[in-house]
């Protein structure tokens, strides 16, 4: 297929274009390059089945004129849009520009691929757009949208664009929503690089609050075979939840983080926990996201399938093996 993917230079879209390249699509990755995205991430990639073309999903006239182009002059099977501002806590000091990419951009670039004629739209979202559950209980399709930060709203604004063009055109609108990722590639803002790419240099690793706020973690990869078995098996108008199952307070994660490294890098775990400490919380922290992904494996059979321990040694791999990687965004 040729496929028009967005924001494929950050962290989740590097994945999705290595592992799209590997069954034989073809990719134009259309990206902005904000501190987010390094071209550096698909340096090896330039060739005859992936073409970079930088530009942001705001404007209109570039995002028309790259769909009328085509990949290599052949129309676009799909539209995959990771392109986002993605920070929660950036969103908190800058309201706009989370609006405009995450709401604007996403009507801009559906309008352009509706009106070029690409058959499907997929909006990559998030299980922010929730808010946040209790102690118990689970994120379904039924939950209410209650989005509390300008991330989770800018989001939530951006899938209702989305599934607003579905039911007003009747086009082919895909939505997915997803925990939280880690894996190879992802920025060193986000908590799981950052608690590596500290730890490997002695700084100190800052924990919200009393640590106990809950998340989920799927590996970024099973992430996305679940958005290609949304292209190959989902239907218009619907919306697909994925998760890891792997629910732990962020206290946890941090210890579990850090014994990893400590195993690989042979020292001790204690010198390690000793880097963490508690800091005032995130205004408006959502206390615990987790999600029911049951209906997603009915109706097109996706499941995690990378157990946590085996996905969190991969990842501290890659970010040991790729010092000067993460070193060149520290300072971003
Ligand atoms: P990221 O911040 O790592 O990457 C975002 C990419 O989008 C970057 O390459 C950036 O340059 C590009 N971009 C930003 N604004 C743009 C614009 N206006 N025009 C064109 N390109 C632009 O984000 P990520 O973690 O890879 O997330 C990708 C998508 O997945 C986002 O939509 C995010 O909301 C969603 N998501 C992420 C997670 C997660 O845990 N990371 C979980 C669920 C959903």
């Amino acid at each position: 297929m040729n496929l028009f993917v967005t924001g494929g230079v950050g962290f989740i879209g590097t994945n999705f274009v290595r592992l799209a390249l590997e069954r034989g699509h073809h990719i134009l990755n259309y990206d902005a390059l904000t501190y987010a995205g390094s071209q550096s991430n698909v340096a090896d990639l330039e060739g005859n089945t992936h073409q970079f073309v930088h530009g942001n999903i705001c404007d209109v006239q570039k995002v028309r004129e790259t769909f009328k182009a085509g990949f290599a002059g052949k129309a676009f099977d799909a539209v995959i849009n990771f392109a986002a501002e993605s920070h929660v806590d950036r969103s908190i000091y800058g309201a706009r520009l989370f609006s405009e990419t995450n709401m604007v951009g996403v009507a801009t670039l559906i309008e352009a691929a509706r009106e070029a004629g690409v058959p499907t739209f997929i909006q990559i979202s998030t299980d922010e757009v929730y808010g946040s559950l209790g102690s118990s209980g689970l994120f379904t399709l039924d939950s209410s949208l209650k989005p509390s930060n300008p991330y989770s709203a800018s989001k939530t604004a951006g899938d209702l664009i989305a599934l607003s063009i579905y039911h007003t055109w009747g086009y082919d609108v895909r939505i997915t929503r997803c925990t939280n990722n880690y894996g190879a590639y992802q920025f060193p803002e986000k908590f799981v690089p950052l608690i590596i790419t500290n730890a490997i240099r002695g700084e100190k690793i800052s924990v919200y609050g009393d640590g106990m706020n809950v998340r989920d973690w799927i590996y970024v990869r099973d992430h996305c075979e679940g958005i290609f078995a949304v292209l190959e098996r989902g239907t218009a108008g619907s919306t697909y939840l994925f998760g890891g199952s792997t629910e732990k307070p962020n206290i946890e994660l941090c210890r579990t983080v850090l014994s990893e490294i400590a195993k690989l890098t042979n020292v001790s775990p204690d010198s390690l926990f000793d880097l963490m400490h508690h800091v005032a919380d995130r205004p408006g922290h959502d206390k615990r996201y987790a999600i029911d992904w049951s209906r997603t494996e009915k109706e097109i059979g996706w499941k995690p399938t990378t157990s946590f321990d085996d996905g969190l040694q991969e990842t501290v791999q890659w970010y040991i093996r790729n010092r000067s990687w993460w070193e060149l965004l520290l300072h971003k």
